[in-house]
């Protein structure tokens, strides 16, 4: 069995069936049998589907948001928000069986044309800081395009996946077409990955391990969608409206505990205004409220795991200076106080490497060009904000900075509606938007003769 823990108690929140390669093998052959009915489904059909899906996820969403709450430490008022995506995510797709178009191109002889065809057997594996969340954003395109899934969600947030398979039952998704497994990674995961008769995998996690899987899919050329770490830069420059940044930038890295794949946990502020911008940051960290889960003043909760909190704190190892440090519960529960760190030097370690939990490091920069210069040296690019006043500075920046999801004067990362992905060791490929079905979906070029 695999023990499932509730982070901000310890106590343990539920027990369940550790799948290993058997399972997998088994799930395999469901998605399989399951595929020819369901890629064969008349598109409006398919759509009608995945509509009463996301019809009976809003019937559910208090309950999912308090097990997601419960289970990965996050606050009741995120989980609130994460599951509300869950639904628009499975509506917004609902839209997309009838939508995947192709292309007419003029060729000699007759007509060329494009259609576009399901991969097969999907596999899909999860980390646990947004679970059901990053799940459905590759379990509602992929299975809008007609492809079966088998999903493994990690294995210390299991709980939602597990309850969703249930509620697509009751919605009328056909038995197969998506299954799920619980089991570590090194086990059901690598399976999953190495299973001839999976035809891609999606996943979301760590650089490392992102690293392994695309290695071991090369061996069947898979195809593999790579969603990894990241170290994302917000911007401050010295005409920007300090008050708003700074208001804003301890939810953008202290949201979720900072286990948060867009967390910007570098702050790079002009070095005119850095002691302004640190005494307007200090009041809204101390006044940051860490706590229970599930009440809903809470603000922040727990890290994931004991594991996670000996990894985070390792941070706060004296190379750079702790300038603020907000509050946490003692006792029982993964707490951690949310830290800022600064001045940071760019070669520290807190400057380069993901953290994955509420460490914010502060580094001073001289002028535009140095801004684009320090965002820009890390093996990452996934997310980041730009904070100015200057229009034209704003687009110069944003079209400068190596980094695949961006936001001027305003932090937010992620819509049902847009790409999102990264670049360089922040993976490839993306989700979400209509880009997304590009990523569950062969072309295929027919030419009809007429001569
Ligand atoms: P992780 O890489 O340890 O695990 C992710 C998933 O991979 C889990 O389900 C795990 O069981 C599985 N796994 C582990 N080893 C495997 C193997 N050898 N073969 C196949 N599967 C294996 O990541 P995590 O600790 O769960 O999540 C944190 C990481 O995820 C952070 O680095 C974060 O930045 C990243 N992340 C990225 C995004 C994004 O969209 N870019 C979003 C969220 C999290």
């Amino acid at each position: 069995m695999l023990t499932v823990l509730e982070p901000a108690t310890e106590a343990v929140l539920a027990e369940v069936p550790r799948a290993g390669a058997a399972e997998v093998d088994a799930a395999v052959a469901n998605a399989r049998a399951a595929l020819p009915a369901w890629r064969a489904l008349a598109p409006a059909d398919r759509a009608r589907v995945l509509g009463a899906l996301a019809d009976v996820l809003a019937g559910a969403h208090e309950e999912l948001a308090v097990l997601e709450a419960r289970n990965a430490g996050k606050t009741i008022a995120d989980a609130r928000g994460e599951m509300a995506m869950v639904v628009d995510t499975f509506r917004y797709y609902s839209g997309a069986p009838e939508r995947l178009l192709g292309d007419t191109i003029p060729a000699a002889g007759g007509q060329a044309f494009t259609v576009r065809e399901p991969l097969g057997v999907v596999g899909l594996i999860t980390p646990w800081n947004f679970p059901l969340t990053i799940a459905s954003w590759k379990l509602a395109p992929a299975l809008a395009a007609g492809n079966t899934v088998v999903l493994k969600p990690a294995e210390l947030t299991p709980l939602t996946a597990l309850r969703f398979a249930e509620l697509a039952a009751d919605a009328g998704v056909p038995a197969g077409v998506i299954n799920v497994v619980v089991g570590p990674g090194s086990t059901c995961g690598q399976r999953l990955v190495e299973h001839p008769d999976v035809a891609k995998i999606a996943f979301t996690g760590s650089t490392e391990v992102g690293r392994t899987i695309a290695a071991a899919a090369a061996a069947q050329i898979k195809r593999v969608t790579l969603e990894l770490g990241g170290k994302s830069a917000n911007i401050v420059f010295a005409d920007a409206d300090l008050e708003a940044a700074a208001a804003a930038a301890p939810g953008a890295v202290f949201g979720n505990a900072g286990q948060d794949c867009c967390a910007r946990s570098r702050i790079l502020v002009q070095e005119s205004v850095v002691d302004r911008f640190l005494e307007l940051l200090e009041q809204h960290v101390t006044a940051l409220r860490v706590g229970d889960p599930l009440d809903e003043a809470t603000q922040m909760g727990p890290l994931i795991s004991q594991a996670q909190r000996e990894s985070v704190s390792s941070f706060l190892d004296g190379e750079a200076p702790i300038a603020i440090r907000g509050s946490a519960p003692e006792g029982k529960g993964f707490w951690f106080a949310p830290a800022v760190l600064a001045p940071v030097r760019p070669e520290q370690r807190v400057a380069r490497e993901e953290v994955f939990g509420p460490v914010a490091a502060v580094i001073a920069f001289a002028e535009e060009p140095d801004a684009i210069r320090l965002a820009n040296d890390s093996i990452y690019g996934l997310s980041g904000s730009i904070w100015t006043r200057d229009g034209a500075r704003a687009l110069r920046v944003a079209r400068a900075v190596e980094t695949g999801v961006l936001s001027i004067n305003s932090n937010t990362s992620v819509r049902v509606s847009t790409p999102f992905g990264g670049f360089k060791q922040s993976g490839y490929g993306r989700e979400l938007g209509s880009h997304a079905l590009e990523a569950y979906t062969e072309m295929k070029t027919i030419f009809y003769a007429t001569e």
